[in-house]
């Protein structure tokens, strides 16, 4: 594809579906900018020389994006080693499961802050030098539940509902420069993210872990199998090749039929 020697930022790419992206676009000949938390530095350090395998520049650069000078680094420090950022995918993202009653405050605040004004924050930046390059893909991964609803979720359904906005908006402000913007939707992926989630289930039913995976897959997904990263990966690079050019302000669905019900 065309995208040969293009350079992407995945934010949250050191675990489950940022890693994804980034394994599928270096697969690709993309070059690509790994930022996120680090929880174990070896398996960090093996996955940045799985990337640099495929023979690609690939760059380390770790940032707590809750913190606006960590962002500022995380800019300056992507443009200043690659000239441009073709491709920003905005994947970083939390959860928190509560009644709304004793939803702490706290988390609100940080969901809300990380799932979506990161975004907001890093295509304002990250703009300009794309109209500069006259190209650019914004891919931010939200959710079903940015179209679709649980109880007990109040700050994730929010910021998801708000980053489908938000790309809406990206998308007719870059309509015709050649940059388009799309939010990719995936129903459940099996990833830490939800490992703690189906971990809660199995606690407070007080049923195996097992269990607890079938249960969380059959009340939402109608094909009972989890969505794997790579194939959210693999519908990224399409979002980033020159054939999905007139895709923008679009949903893309991957929810084993979620959705549809
Ligand atoms: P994950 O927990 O495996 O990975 C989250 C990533 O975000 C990690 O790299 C982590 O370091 C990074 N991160 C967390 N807090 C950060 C911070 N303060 N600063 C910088 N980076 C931070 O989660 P995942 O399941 O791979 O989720 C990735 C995205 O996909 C999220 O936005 C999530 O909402 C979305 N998503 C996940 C699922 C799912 O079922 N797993 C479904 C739909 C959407």
């Amino acid at each position: 594809m065309s995208s040969h020697h293009k350079t992407a930022l995945i934010t949250g790419s050191t675990s489950g579906i940022g890693a994804g992206v980034a394994e599928k676009f270096a697969a690709n000949k993309i070059n690509v900018i790994i930022t996120g938390l680090v929880d174990n530095q070896n398996n960090l350090d093996q996955f940045l020389e799985k990337l640099k395998s495929y023979g690609v520049a690939v760059s380390f650069i770790e940032a707590n994006l809750t913190k606006d000078e960590d962002i500022n680094l995380l800019v300056e420090k992507s443009l200043r080693e690659f000239g441009y950022i073709d491709i920003l995918v905005n994947n970083a993202g939390m959860q928190y499961v509560s009644g709304i009653v004793d939803f702490p405050q706290e988390k609100w605040d940080l969901i809300l802050e990380l799932n979506l004004t990161v975004a907001f924050k890093l295509i304002k930046k990250l703009l300009p030098p794309m109209r500069e390059n006259k190209f650019g893909r914004i891919i931010n991964i939200a959710s079903a539940h940015g179209l679709v609803a649980s109880a007990n979720k109040s700050a994730y359904v929010a910021s998801k509902h708000g980053l489908v906005g938000l790309t809406k908006v990206v998308a007719l402000e870059t309509a015709q420069e050649n940059i388009t913007a799309n939010a990719i939707c995936p129903g459940w992926v099996l990833t830490p993210l939800v490992k703690q989630q189906i971990d809660k289930i199995s606690e407070t039913e007080n049923i195996s872990y097992k269990q607890a995976e079938i249960k969380l897959l059959s009340e939402k997904q109608p094909s009972q199998q989890f969505v794997t990263p790579e194939q959210i990966a693999g519908l990224a690079l399409f979002l980033s090749s020159d054939d999905a050019q007139q895709i923008t302000g679009t949903t893309q669905l991957i929810d084993g039929g979620w959705t549809a019900q």
